[in-house]
């Protein structure tokens, strides 16, 4: 029987086999010869206490005792001749989706707004340097869904919701490095995902499933209350058997189809604020106690979470050694989010800084009743638009200036490639997020010393952090709550935030879709 156990090394050894090994002898009293194999199950830094160390959890196989593969293997069927089900959108939720609907032999259709990973990436492009917003490929809008372009960390909150692991396995299996499936805080980073994503497009197609791009969905075919199409763009009707929605928190149109269609939406809390950046080196030297970070430590993160007034301030999508980009979906509109490379090297550190929005805040809308918050969130990016001065220019602040209340006579060097323009955020943020992010980057500061400094700058608005609507669904059937046939998933129906989250979401309602597909036979 394999030995699981728990070692802590210096950084320099969790890097180096063969001190592993050793470690590992001398952990369960043999000797190093002994050790036949071992391989590692778990792996998360700790920086606390003035030093920095590795806790590796490790499995260990002595001499003479058979090593298994215990990975998930994956059966994916021909489904060419299957009944279809119609996905739209290509994020995280709909592309995890087809692959198991392919596992239970039904067809996916893929349908999405973008364009593939490739073309996107010209897009892209263009908005950094051009300002030239595409509203169907964009950060948001395009094969891979929100997710593509990012630091794609891949740790998630809802483990007990499903299967997690297979997630992880799946994007290994299409070329993501196999240490995420053991690290503390798995990420991919924005220059392996797009070859991850083409390589998981290119397994659903060679099974039989299809996709099409450059295909907006305007129209759910609804007959009898149930759900058996979609209409698109040009017009074209696809009839399916099912129709999974996966289109992300950011198609707001999506919202406003389904309502008008009279289908039930609800209003739920979510958040925003502002990214804040720091100098990279800043960060390490806080979170490292001052250590100099070499080749064995990862660029540092951080989490910090601080209630103000009732209501959450926190630290979301931290991103080490990133960037931070322009994740519009409308010409009229800022919205800033954060990404990084796989090797987290640049010379910044990003996060999201938001606040916690309930619904009770959103008084001044009630009249857009369900749509409240989604008005809300488009009036605080349509005023960073109006402050950022042209283009996707950011509006931006000092942080001890926003703090204290100051204009920022010039602003520091930033990651942000469309630029910025110094603006006094602590006068036009409305006040229940304004007021509440000084406090709270007030209490970063005491908490992080270093962390409250004029050395890092705020950027707005980060007000894509989770969906202000719910797309209602029966807790048993995942279907919606009215509409048979009909499954909302991912983020955008309220349901997951992250991209392992929404990738979860969407092999579950695969998999609801399974049971509803073999009930109607
Ligand atoms: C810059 C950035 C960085 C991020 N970094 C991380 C990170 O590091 N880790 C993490 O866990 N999460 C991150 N996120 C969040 C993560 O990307 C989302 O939580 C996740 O992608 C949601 O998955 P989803 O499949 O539900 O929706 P989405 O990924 O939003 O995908 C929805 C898809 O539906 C398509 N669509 C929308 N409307 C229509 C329509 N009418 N017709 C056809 N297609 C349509 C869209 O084009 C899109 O491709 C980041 C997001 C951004 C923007």
């Amino acid at each position: 029987m394999p030995q699981d156990i728990s070692i802590v090394l210096r950084p320099e050894d969790a890097a180096n086999d063969n001190a592993i090994r050793r470690a590992v002898a001398r952990s369960i009293s043999i000797h190093v010869d002994e050790v036949a194999h071992f391989y590692i199950t778990r792996k998360s830094i700790d920086a606390r206490r003035g030093k920095v160390q590795v806790n590796l959890g490790v499995r260990v196989f002595r001499a003479g005792e058979s090593v298994v593969d215990d990975r998930t293997v994956f059966t994916y069927h021909d489904v060419r001749n299957s009944k279809p089900v119609i996905i739209v959108g290509a994020g995280p939720a709909g592309l995890f989706a087809a692959l198991r609907l392919i596992e239970l032999g039904i067809k996916p259709i893929v349908v999405e707004r973008g364009k593939a990973v490739s073309d996107r990436k010209r897009d892209i492009a263009m908005l950094n340097r051009e300002h030239q917003l595409n509203p169907d490929s964009n950060y948001a809008f395009g094969e891979g869904g929100a997710g593509t372009f990012s630091d794609g960390k891949l740790y998630t909150r809802s483990k007990k919701r499903g299967d997690y692991k297979r997630i992880l396995q799946i994007l290994v299996d299409h070329g993501a490095n196999p240490a995420i499936l053991y690290e503390a805080h798995p990420h991919i980073g924005t220059n392996r995902l797009p070859g991850i994503i083409t390589r998981i497009r290119e397994t659903i197609l060679q099974h039989g499933g299809e996709f099409l791009f450059n295909s907006r969905v305007d129209e759910l075919l609804i007959e009898s209350g149930i759900a058996v199409g979609v209409r698109l763009a040009n017009g074209q009707r696809l009839k399916a058997e099912a129709v999974i929605l996966a289109t992300g928190h950011s198609a707001r149109d999506i919202y406003h189809m389904l309502h008008n269609q009279g289908v039930t939406l609800e209003a739920k809390p979510f958040a925003m604020g502002v990214r804040v950046e720091h100098p990279q080196a800043l960060i390490d030297s806080i979170q490292y106690h001052g250590i100099p970070r070499n080749e064995y430590l990862p660029a540092a993160s951080y989490s910090l979470v601080h209630q103000v007034n009732g209501r959450g301030v926190y630290s979301f999508c931290m991103c080490p050694g990133g960037f931070i980009v322009p994740a519009s979906t409308s010409a009229d509109e800022v919205v800033v989010n954060g990404m990084s490379p796989s090797n987290r090297n640049s010379r910044w550190a990003n996060s999201g800084i938001v606040v916690e929005i309930r619904l009770e805040d959103l008084a001044d809308y009630a009249s857009h009743g369900i749509f409240a918050g989604l008005e809300f969130q488009a009036y605080l990016e349509k005023l960073a638009r109006l402050h950022g001065g042209y283009g996707v220019q950011a509006p931006a602040q000092r942080l001890v200036d926003f703090v204290d209340g100051r204009f920022s006579s010039n602003l520091p060097a930033c990651s942000y490639h469309p630029g910025l323009n110094s603006s006094e955020m602590h006068l036009w943020l409305p006040d229940h997020i304004g007021a509440r992010l000084r406090e709270g980057f007030r209490a970063f500061g005491r908490k992080m010393k270093g962390f409250l400094t004029n050395e890092a700058v705020i950027l707005g608005v980060e007000s894509r952090t989770s969906s202000p609507i719910r797309i209602p669904r029966n807790p048993e059937t995942l279907q919606h709550v009215q509409v048979q046939g009909l499954f909302p998933s991912g983020e955008g129906a309220g349901y997951a935030g992250g991209i392992v989250s929404s990738a979860l979401d969407g092999s579950l309602v695969a998999d609801a879709v399974g049971i509803f597909s073999s009930n109607r036979v």
